[in-house]
């Protein structure tokens, strides 16, 4: 595994036009991020509230940051003055919540809706037909503060290369439809990771999210 610099250039070769890739920081030490920040990055991604918060306010003030893991209601106040896009919005508890503490700090905040593709049980995420029924009624798109930008979502962790293509599709599709049917606005697929984001490009992500292909394996 080459350094920082190195891995970032060259998943950047193999990132067609218009895909956004998010760093994925997530347990790598401050100087880790900065290190990717010399070499150009400026989108970072975190899945805990944190550590989003302590490296916010170590580290240079034109990064991005976006909230990446599962998000508990009572953290959303901690990232609400700063986060760019929260791409795990699970519930409509977490989407009012969020809507709420972007009004106490003057923002409108930008969110992705997870959607649960997934076979594993363990997975976070929408039902696809829980998110209709609350796009349906209004309850989602009610809300002022917050800019659903688009869809979120992970494949299984398996071997089967057909299997992940086949939820990348799905999601894609699902994106397609949401769009056509009830936001039209929404441009962001957050979909990809180290081990399958080439396939996540082909099925249409327009954001990867990559972590141990930049920064090396984590330390639980
Ligand atoms: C950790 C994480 C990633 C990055 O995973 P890698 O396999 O290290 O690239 C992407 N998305 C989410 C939601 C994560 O939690």
């Amino acid at each position: 595994m080459g350094t920082i610099a190195d891995n970032l250039t060259r998943i950047r070769e193999t990132l067609p036009a218009g895909v956004v890739l998010v760093a994925v920081s997530k347990f790598h030490p401050a100087e880790a991020v900065r290190e990717a920040y010399e070499a150009g990055q400026r989108i970072f991604g975190e899945s805990r509230p944190q550590e989003l918060v302590a490296k916010h306010a170590l580290l240079p003030d034109d990064i991005e940051w976006h909230m990446i893991g599962h998000l508990q209601t009572n953290k959303v106040k901690y990232i609400a003055p700063f986060v760019s896009l929260v791409h795990s919005v699970d519930s409509l508890r977490l989407a009012e919540t969020i809507d709420r503490e972007a009004a106490r700090v003057g923002r409108a905040i930008d969110v992705l809706l997870e959607v649960r593709v997934a076979r594993e049980e363990t997975k976070f995420g929408w039902e696809a037909a829980e998110l209709e029924h609350f796009l349906q009624d209004g309850s989602l798109t009610g809300l002022r503060n917050i800019r659903i930008r688009g869809l979120m979502g992970m494949a299984s962790l398996t071997d089967d290369p057909e299997q992940v293509k086949r939820e990348f599709a799905s999601l894609r599709s699902f994106f397609e439809r949401l769009r056509t049917e009830y936001l039209p606005e929404i441009d962001t697929l957050s979909m990809g990771m180290s081990g399958d984001y080439p396939t996540a490009i082909d099925q249409g992500a327009t954001m990867v999210r990559i972590g141990s292909s930049i920064f090396g394996e984590r330390n639980y």
